[in-house]
């Protein structure tokens, strides 16, 4: 297994490294950590036709409080922001949900950017966001626009990235101090990817769950109902519920129920729990 050949670039500076999307557009990929895209290198899955290396451009990994938002710059590793203290405050869901993604060597190389632009249906991060209301800023010669987090994935490794674009940051909203929040996780084996998985967060006596794994993008759910569990599996139904070697459409369905529940419940006790304060 070995990559077909490549040009390799190494950018320093951002601008550096739009130039050479809108060179390349669409036959440039963006190197990030790598752990997604060096293994398809190899079993020839991607055949780019030059690697455009983010690693040495500083002005993309950081997290930044600004206002009412903690910002992720694109080439932040996972394991950057799980132990950011500003985001660990502003938006704890966000470090839980990273405690959940591979091992700890994978988030010690992968990025934040990376996981946002790969779109795993099955990855943490894009529900997380997704449930958060986060937005994706997006970058190329020609100016820069910002993405819902819920407009932003299509569908299994699709998003609305075009060729010539990089993300660049994500904006992460800070939770109101009465906001209770909480992922929850079903997989094969600690650190693989979720079978079903999903992000809640309660407030004012609405529940907002974002589930991972079990629809071609993240499925978002709102509800009022103390108990969310039938509302969840109504809305997977309604988009039809992934049935895959990882998990079967019937035992996704029973997922659901019981993630929606699990999560909800944490939440709550959360919310009440810490009288406000996220720390
Ligand atoms: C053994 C193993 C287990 C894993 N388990 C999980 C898991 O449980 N959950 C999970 O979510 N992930 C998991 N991953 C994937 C890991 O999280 C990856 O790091 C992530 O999916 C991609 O991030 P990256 O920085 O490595 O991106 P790369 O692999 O460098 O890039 C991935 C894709 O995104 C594009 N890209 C990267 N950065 C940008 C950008 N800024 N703008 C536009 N496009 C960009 C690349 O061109 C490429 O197409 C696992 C990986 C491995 C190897």
């Amino acid at each position: 297994v070995k990559p077909g050949k490549f040009a390799y670039h190494a950018p320093t500076s951002k601008a550096e490294a739009l130039e050479l999307k809108a060179r390349y557009d669409a036959d440039g990929s963006l190197l990030a950590g790598g752990q997604s895209l060096m293994p398809m290198m190899n079993m020839r899955l991607a055949t780019p036709e030059a690697l455009i290396d983010l690693n040495r451009i500083p002005e993309l990994a950081y997290v930044e409080d600004r206002d009412e938002d903690v910002v992720i710059g694109a080439t932040t590793r996972h394991a950057s922001a799980e132990r950011d203290p500003v985001l660990a405050e502003a938006c704890p869901l966000v470090r839980e949900a990273l405690g959940y993604v591979g091992h700890q060597v994978i988030r010690n190389r992968g990025t934040v950017g990376g996981s946002v632009a790969h779109a795993d249906s099955a990855a943490e991060l894009p529900a997380t966001l997704a449930a958060l209301d986060a937005r994706i800023t997006i970058e190329s010669t020609s100016g820069e626009r910002v993405v819902p987090a819920t407009d932003f994935f299509q569908f299994h490794f699709m998003t609305v990235l075009e060729g010539a674009e990089i993300v660049t940051a994500i904006s992460v909203p800070r939770l109101e101090p009465s906001c209770g929040w909480a992922f929850s996780e079903i997989s094969r084996r600690h650190g693989d990817f979720a079978v079903a998985a999903v992000a809640a967060l309660v407030r004012d006596g609405r529940t907002r769950l974002a589930f991972a794994g079990v629809a071609p993008k993240p499925l978002v759910v709102e509800t009022s109902d103390p108990d969310p569990a039938a509302d969840a599996v109504a809305a997977a139904d309604e988009v039809g519920i992934s049935d895959d070697i990882a998990g079967s459409r019937g035992y996704r369905r029973r997922l659901i129920g019981v993630l929606a529940r699990r999560a909800t419940e944490l939440a709550l006790s959360r919310a009440s729990a810490t009288g406000g304060r996220h720390d």
